[in-house]
């Protein structure tokens, strides 16, 4: 990364007021599902308009794209509105139609970041052509494999180059459908501050309710841009309906975020903040299973009751967990009355899980 060219995002034609904001369907589905997005999109700070005309699907009979009738709309976008255009491109094929068509911009999914044979497919494609890609982070938490897609699209040739942070897919279940990892996006700049970093909530959230809570923290990690899915009629889109929203909501998400200086002057005041929050982000984590395991415990103690015709409350041994807990908190500097209102938390829980059990 450190001898790649970079050049700054006032020479992509665009104008660099922050958050840089991409914006639109998830895929193209119709020519008037298209044009009416970019129609409604003009009433919003949308300098970019972007599009899935190709669509890399998990499981094969879902929707994949409608392929090279959409890039003529998005070509009528283009010319009927002042939006520049942006695409997925997954192979050479893919780069050659893109171009043909005028698209201004093109980007590389996750699914392809992860795989250095269709990178290079692409890079060498794009040999002699001079226009911006974004390459979204591989679908798992590697910043190596995120370098060397950057590194080959900067080898053929290309200087306009942005990141974007999509988040990470994980076996866990979390609340989000692609967890965001901050360190990686974080250590990216670290190594190449020069290289714009744009934001996808809507593939990180994977639903229109956490949009906001995921931009703005974008926004306070000082990311570039945002780009976020959008359609007419979110509830009816062919593809990622639960995680587009309508332009006017868009409207309304952008003007909601707080837009704050860099607090510091430091430049390892936000990376030093964003690990300390990523350690209690692991934390919580953590607590969270252990309250899990606890809890499970807890309820084939009510079985092993229930079985033997005990009385879920047994008091004398409520009362030597507390007082051990609250003599084991006090020594490591927690308050008596934070461990004991935490403990009488938990035990109600359990108790309301034993009876639950009782009463099966
Ligand atoms: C998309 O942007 O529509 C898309 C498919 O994204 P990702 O590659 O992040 O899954
Ligand atoms: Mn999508």
């Amino acid at each position: 990364m450190k001898d790649i060219k970079l050049a700054p995002l006032e020479d992509w034609g665009l104008e660099t007021e922050r958050p840089l904001l991409i914006s639109g369907p998830c895929s193209a589905e119709t020519e008037e599902q298209v044009m009416e997005t970019a129609r409604r999109l003009m009433n919003t700070s949308t300098q970019v308009y972007r599009a899935g005309i190709w669509k890399p699907r998990t499981r094969p009979g879902t929707f994949e794209g409608v392929g090279v009738e959409g890039l003529k709309w998005l070509r009528r976008v283009k010319e009927e509105t002042s939006l520049k255009t942006a695409t997925e491109v997954a192979n050479a094929k893919h780069v050659f139609e893109a171009l043909k068509y005028q698209v201004d911009i093109l980007w590389i999914g996750a699914r392809t970041t992860v795989n250095p044979f269709a990178v290079q497919e692409i890079a060498d494609a794009l040999e002699g052509v001079d226009i911006p890609v974004m390459i979204k982070n591989p679908i798992n938490p590697d910043v190596e494999l995120w370098c060397g897609a950057i590194e080959r699209i900067s080898k053929a040739g290309i200087n306009r180059i942005a990141a974007i942070h999509r988040g990470f897919s994980s076996y866990a279940e979390t609340k989000y459908r692609n967890a965001p990892n901050w360190q990686l996006p974080i250590d990216l700049k670290r190594r190449r501050p020069d290289l714009p970093i744009i934001c996808d909530p809507s593939h990180i959230t994977g639903k229109h309710e956490l949009l906001l809570e995921v931009s703005q923290r974008a926004m306070d990690l000082n990311f570039e841009g945002l780009i976020i899915e959008s359609h007419i009629n979110p509830k009816e889109a062919w593809s990622d309906a639960r995680q587009q929203i309508t332009p006017e909501e868009l409207y309304a998400l952008i003007n909601n975020l707080v837009l704050r200086d860099m607090s510091t002057k430091s430049n390892s005041f936000m990376p030093q903040l964003e690990e300390y929050r990523s350690e209690i982000d692991r934390l919580d984590d953590e607590l969270m299973q252990v309250l899990e395991s606890r809890m499970k415990i807890s309820e084939k103690i009510g079985e092993c009751k229930k079985e033997n015709s005990v009385t879920i409350l047994q008091s004398g041994r409520w009362d030597s967990i507390l007082e051990k807990s609250i003599a084991a908190g006090v020594e490591k500097n927690l308050s008596a009355v934070f461990v004991k209102k935490i403990f009488s938390a938990i035990h109600q829980e359990s108790i309301n899980a034993q009876t639950k059990i009782m009463n099966q």
